[in-house]
C-alpha cells in the first residue's frame, strides 16, 4: 500500500512535467490502494502565487485526478517545524550558528580562490563561548562527517553519496523560518509517505534529506526521480515547445484522457502499447518501469491521441466538451450524425468545433477558385433539377445512403462526373470544395436548409467572396 504525494510550490503555473509526476504518484497510489495527497510547498511568501495555487487545484480538477484529504498547506504548519528544529537542537544534532554574512562571503571567496567547492566549514558545530552579538543565528545541521549516504533509487538504481561532499546546510533561517529540505523531509514523515516520486531536478536534494530523517530517527521513503522531459532537440523543454499551463491544454481543445495517456508515455512503457485508458494504466503502472533516461516531448503524438480519444469517446461527452468552445449542441436534431460526421476528421475539440459550425452556420463566403472551376453554364439548371428531384421525394430521403441512392441515377441521366454535380454542391452548403461527403451533409442539414443554400448560391452567383 503505497502513500504518495505531489507537492508543487505554487509559484508558477502547474506545467506537464509536474502533472506527469502527479499522474506517477497517483497511479501507484491508486494501484496499490494507498493514499494520494496533495501539499501545497507554500513557505517562500514572496514568490507564492494566489492564482498559480488555484491553477493547480483546477488543473487536478480537470484531469480527474482525485487528491485523499484536503490539500496540506506548509504555511499552516510552521510550528510542527519549528517544534523538530528546537528537538534536534535539544538533541545537540543540531546547532546555532552565528557566522555573519561578511565571513561567509569570505569564506566562499577563499575556497574558490583556492578551487574548493564552497562549504560551510563547521566552526560554530562545536561552539561553546559566548555567540557574538547583533547576530541572529541560522540553524545548522550536524552532518556526517564520514561515510556515505546510500540508497536505492525506485528509477536510477544504487545511489551513493559521499558524507563529507555534505556540509552542516542550513535548516532554519536567522529569521526562524525553515529551509526547504527540511520540511519536505518533516512532512513527508509525518504524512506517512511510502514513497517519493519526483523530477530527478530534486536528486540533489535527497542526501540533505536523508541526513534529516536519520536526525531526526524517521524511516526513510523509497525514492523515485523520475528522468525530465526535453524537447525533441534533447534540451530543456520551453513553453513554444508545450511547457505550458496544464490548463492551456485544456484552452487548446485536448481530452483530459488524451493527456495523460500521452504523459504516462512519456517516461514510462509497457511493451509498446500506446492507448492506455485510466483502468489499464492502474493496472500496468509500476514505478520500476519508469524510463531511466529523459523522454522528449512529441507534439504529433499528442495530437494523434487526441484524435484517438475524439473518435472513441461518446457523442454525449463529446457535446459537454463542446460546451466550453461555446459550441452547443443539445438542442440539434442531428447532434449525433453532426458529431459522427466531424469527429473523424478532427485532431483537437477547436477543430470539431470549426467543422461542425462549418455546417450548422450558413457559408458566409464561397470559394472563389472553386466556383471559377467547378461552376460552368448548365450547372444552375443541374442544382434546379437537383432540388427539384430532392424536394418531390421529400418524404422518402432522411439518411446519407437514401440520397445516394436517388442521386446516382440522376447523375447517370444527365451524364454527370462526379466532380460537376458535388463541388457546386459542396460550395453551396459549405461555402468551400474541402468538405465532407455530399449526403452526409444534406443528411445533417435536411432539405428545406439544403434548398435554401443552394437558390442563395445560384442568386449570388458564387461570385461574391463575401456574402
Ligand atoms: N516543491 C517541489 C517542486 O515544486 C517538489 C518537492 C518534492 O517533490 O520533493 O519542485
Amino acid at each position: 500500500m503505497a502513500i504518495t504525494r505531489f507537492a508543487p510550490s505554487p509559484t508558477g503555473y502547474l506545467h506537464i512535467g509536474g502533472l506527469r509526476t502527479a499522474l506517477y504518484s497517483y497511479l501507484w497510489a491508486r494501484k496499490t490502494k494507498g493514499e494520494f495527497k496533495l501539499r501545497i510547498e507554500d513557505t517562500d511568501t514572496q514568490r507564492n502565487n494566489q492564482d498559480a495555487l488555484q491553477a493547480i487545484i483546477k488543473a487536478f480538477d480537470w484531469v480527474g485526478m482525485e487528491y485523499d484529504g484536503e490539500e496540506v498547506y506548509q504555511s499552516k504548519r510552521m510550528d510542527i517545524y519549528e517544534k523538530y528544529i528546537q528537538q534536534l537542537l535539544d538533541e545537540g544534532k543540531a546547532y546555532k550558528c552565528y557566522m555573519s554574512r561578511e565571513e561567509l562571503d569570505a569564506l566562499r571567496e577563499r575556497q574558490m580562490a583556492n578551487k574548493e567547492n564552497p562549504r560551510y566549514d563547521g566552526r560554530y558545530r562545536d561552539f561553546s563561548g559566548t555567540p557574538p552579538e547583533g547576530i541572529d543565528p541560522v540553524v545548522r545541521i550536524k552532518a556526517p562527517l564520514e561515510g556515505k549516504i546510500e540508497f536505492n533509487d525506485g528509477v536510477k538504481g544504487a545511489m551513493s553519496f559521499e558524507n563529507n561532499t555534505v556540509d552542516d546546510f542550513v535548516i532554519a533561517r536567522s529569521n526562524g523560518v525553515p529551509t526547504y529540505n527540511f520540511v519536505v523531509t518533516v512532512d513527508d514523515a509525518l504524512m506517512g509517505m511510502t514513497e517519493v516520486i519526483r523530477g530527478d531536478d530534486h536528486l540533489i536534494n535527497t542526501p540533505k534529506q536523508i541526513i534529516i530523517y536519520n536526525a531526526l530517527g524517521f524511516d526513510l521513503p523509497k525514492f523515485a526521480h523520475v528522468p525530465m522531459i526535453n524537447n525533441p532537440q534533447g534540451k530543456k523543454l520551453s513553453k513554444r515547445d508545450g511547457a505550458m499551463d496544464v490548463m492551456d491544454y485544456k484552452n487548446l481543445g485536448y481530452l483530459p484522457e488524451a493527456l495523460l495517456n500521452f504523459l504516462v508515455r512519456l517516461g514510462w512503457s509497457n511493451g509498446d502499447q500506446e492507448i492506455f485508458s485510466m483502468e489499464e494504466m492502474l493496472e500496468l503502472f509500476d514505478p520500476k518501469n519508469i524510463n531511466k533516461s529523459a523522454s522528449s516531448y512529441n507534439e504529433e503524438k499528442l495530437l494523434w491521441l487526441n484524435s484517438h480519444y475524439i473518435k472513441n469517446v461518446s457523442n454525449e461527452r463529446l457535446s459537454k466538451e463542446l460546451e466550453f468552445f461555446d459550441c452547443k449542441l443539445e438542442n440539434n436534431d442531428k447532434k449525433d450524425l453532426l458529431l459522427d460526421l466531424c469527429k473523424d476528421r478532427a485532431q483537437t475539440l477547436v477543430e470539431l468545433k470549426t467543422a461542425i459550425e462549418k455546417f450548422v452556420n450558413k457559408p458566409t463566403t464561397y470559394e472563389k477558385k472553386g466556383s471559377k472551376k467547378f461552376v460552368k453554364e448548365g450547372t444552375f439548371e443541374m442544382l434546379n433539377n437537383y432540388m427539384n428531384l430532392i424536394e418531390e421525394n421529400k418524404e422518402t430521403l432522411i439518411a446519407a445512403s437514401d440520397f445516394e441512392n436517388i442521386t446516382k441515377p440522376f447523375i447517370e441521366k444527365y451524364e454527370l462526373k462526379f466532380p460537376q454535380i458535388f463541388q457546386p454542391i459542396r460550395i453551396s452548403l459549405t461555402g468551400s470544395t474541402q468538405a465532407p461527403s455530399v449526403y452526409d451533409i444534406i443528411a445533417i442539414l435536411g432539405i428545406d436548409e439544403t434548398c435554401r443554400r443552394i437558390r442563395t448560391a445560384i442568386e449570388k452567383n458564387f461570385d461574391k467572396e463575401t456574402i
